[in-house]
């Protein structure tokens, strides 16, 4: 039997909880958590767990989540695409993305998704959902992520993203593939949604392909929506609606749909999200990088739409990308009184309710008989820590700070910042060589 007891660290629970308990612990058997409390208590109530690992000086946070990721990102680090640089939006998806995606084969698929979750761990993101995609590797590429995903030991929803950029309706068919996979395992590391490109890049008929599956799987749509300005242009010229209307016309929405970015939206594609309780996924990093606006994310979660945090493939930091949304609406706003709340709200609330209407687990919070998904964080605190502060710690501070030990389902997967079960030197020595061919492959 796997059983521990993690003693002696700042334990901030999240989820219903609104205490942090100072020399906190956890018992922890098989793959969930099975009680919590002080040290001292539990050390007493569990005397034959005769494992310990001590969190002294550190925090113990749950699991951290992304909910929007590109693992086939990673290997455009360090190329830049010859000729001039892109200077627009439909420019860098030309000149970068779509030519990196065509060149991918089946084995960078896997270690461009491997490389990014061994950063997960680092970073104590434990479950991420991807948007992938593979044009010319695209029948069993999300097999192949869902290998990575076992294989280093976090979560991950996962899908292909349909468009007609090549040949009408591509992706469908591998979409389709892998939510008849996922019903049929039901595990709880992977989870799956309808992937669609964007508005832009997929006629009606294709959307309306799109619809059956998810209706048949009974899952939500994870699309772009209006990241740059082409998105909302193309709609109006070819459906004199803008994008989010168009969708929601079509039935691409819903409590499960997500919508990334949703920068050039007007009030009334927000009153839409709304009222079809689609939810907005905000990649602030991303969309800096891009130049491609900011999301009014501040007036939507005002009105009441449920806004999640991604990182886009930038990173797979969510702290730091929680900060940078914090500080990009405070500037964005004229205003210091600002996204104090509604920053770590997306990541700390949010995205668990997201991820929660996909995986069969309940994420994002530590309580007895949930999964035991967390991280303890190199973090001793120099002022007083307790839930009132926690925010001003975890914006300021925490961002900076380092993961010691990552665990999901109950298996650590990293132990004093060691990898217990990956060869982290190895799969970057491969990554490194099937980078350089694929660099060659697209200039
Ligand atoms: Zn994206």
């Amino acid at each position: 039997m796997n059983e521990y007891l993690i003693t002696n660290g700042t334990l901030i629970p999240l989820g219903s909880s609104q205490e942090v308990i100072q020399k906190g612990a956890l018992y922890i058997k098989d793959d969930k958590i099975e009680d919590l409390g002080k040290t001292s208590d539990l050390v007493q109530k569990y005397p034959q767990v005769t494992k310990h690992l001590d969190a002294n000086k550190k925090v113990i946070l749950p699991g951290l989540i992304c909910a929007h990721h590109h693992l086939y990102s990673t290997m455009a680090r360090g190329f830049s695409p010859p000729g001039s640089p892109a200077s627009n939006f439909q420019e860098i998806l030309e000149k970068l993305w779509w030519k990196l995606d065509y060149a991918l084969s089946e084995e960078d698929v896997y270690y461009s998704a491997i490389i990014p979750m061994i950063e997960c761990i680092r970073n104590g993101t434990t479950t991420i959902v991807d948007h992938h995609a593979s044009p010319n590797c695209c029948d069993g590429s999300l097999d192949k992520i869902a290998e990575a995903t076992l294989d280093s030991g976090i979560r991950a929803s996962l899908c292909y993203e349909v468009t007609d950029r090549h040949k009408p309706g591509q992706g469908i068919i591998e979409s389709e593939r892998f939510l008849k996979r996922v019903s049929e395992e039901k595990s709880p590391f992977l989870a799956s949604c309808l992937g669609i490109h964007a508005s832009f890049t997929v006629s009606d008929e294709t959307l309306l392909r799109c619809r059956e599956i998810a209706e048949k799987y009974q899952v939500g749509y994870h699309i772009h929506v209006a990241e740059g300005p082409g998105d909302v242009a193309d709609s109006l010229s070819k459906y004199k609606v803008r994008p989010v209307e168009r969708l929601v016309n079509r039935g691409i929405c819903g409590e499960k749909t997500l919508f990334a970015h949703c920068i050039h939206i007007d009030e009334k594609e927000m009153d839409l999200l709304l009222q079809t309780k689609t939810t907005v996924l905000h990649n602030p990093e991303s969309n800096m990088n891009n130049a491609v606006g900011v999301a009014q994310i501040l007036k939507m979660m005002e009105k009441g739409i449920r806004v999640g945090l991604g990182t886009d493939g930038m990173s797979s930091h969510m702290p730091a990308q929680m900060r940078v949304a914090y500080l990009l609406h405070r500037l964005e706003n004229k205003d210091p009184r600002v996204a104090f709340l509604e920053a770590p709200k997306m990541l700390l609330e949010n995205n668990p309710s997201i991820v929660n209407q996909q995986f069969p687990v309940k994420l994002g919070a530590l309580e007895p008989g949930g999964p035991a998904d967390l991280a303890i964080w190199d973090y001793c605190p120099a002022t007083n820590l307790d839930f009132n502060s926690f925010l001003g710690h975890f914006i300021f501070a925490m961002p900076q700070a380092t993961v010691d030990t990552t665990i999901v389902g109950g298996k650590i997967l990293m132990q004093n910042k060691k990898l217990l079960s990956l060869d982290e030197e190895r799969l970057c020595a491969r990554s490194r060589e099937l980078a350089t061919e694929l660099h060659r492959r697209i200039t």
